[in-house]
């Protein structure tokens, strides 16, 4: 179920990733990191697939694809490549909860390598993602991967890397530090969200918090 957050920001379903068993066979979904993969793995994926008999593979919700018609053992088979070669294969992948345009070098708009920054942010604080929250990295004011609101969005301009706290990439940011060395800001906000009080979400300890005093962790962290 989707939902708004006490935080205000759109709380955002999981994807289908993992194995389902279907009656009669066997689903694996698997998620492309940002919504977007190089080529020649998804060939290779696609074509150890047909090799192992899916019958069918299907767009899914969360930047998903579900492949059909597998055995069990040829979904561990697939599952254990797409893990080696990078997509996401477990719904508790801090990536599924983050949301990164292209940013520099490949869009001319971005001011900020906002892939380079989600995947050091996923692998440095995956404690800061539960259900409740959505980051959203965009190289420019945009916003062209999540045109809502977030919990936190940090965004490129000419001031480097803002933060703009339960709003959208359009939103003046309330603190900046340089693009490359956004995650260790966000790295102090995983801190503070790590003593949340028993059974708190995550967006509901940073709407506890304050914007102001989260501005200030992620400005403040050295
Ligand atoms: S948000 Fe800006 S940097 Fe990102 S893809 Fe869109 S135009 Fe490019």
């Amino acid at each position: 179920m989707s939902g708004r957050t006490e935080g205000g920001a759109v709380e955002r379903p999981h994807p289908p990733i993992g194995l389902f068993n279907l009656d009669t066979s066997h689903a694996l979904g698997i998620g492309l990191p940002y919504g977007s993969m190089p080529a020649q793995p998804l060939v290779d994926l696609t074509k150890q697939a047909a090799n192992l008999c899916a019958t069918e593979i299907r767009l899914a919700p969360g930047r998903a694809l579900l492949f059909l018609g597998l055995s069990p053992s040829a979904c561990a088979s697939l599952q254990a490549t797409a893990t080696t070669v990078g997509f996401v294969t477990s719904a508790a992948d801090p990536r599924t909860r983050i949301a990164a345009c292209p940013g520099t070098p490949a869009c001319a708009s971005g001011r900020i390598a906002t892939r380079d920054i989600a995947e050091t942010i996923a692998k440095q604080s995956p404690d800061l993602f539960d259900a409740s929250l959505t980051l959203h990295i965009s190289g420019c004011a945009k916003g062209c991967a999540h045109p809502g609101a977030a919990a936190l969005t940090v965004v490129g301009d000419e001031n480097g890397a803002g933060l703009v706290v339960d709003g959208t990439a359009k939103a003046l940011p309330a603190g900046y530090r340089p693009g490359y060395d956004a995650a260790r800001g966000v790295a102090a906000i995983a801190a503070a969200v790590r003593e949340r009080h028993p059974g708190e979400t995550a967006a509901a300890c940073l709407a506890r918090l304050g914007a102001a005093n989260v501005a200030e962790l992620y400005r403040r962290n050295q």
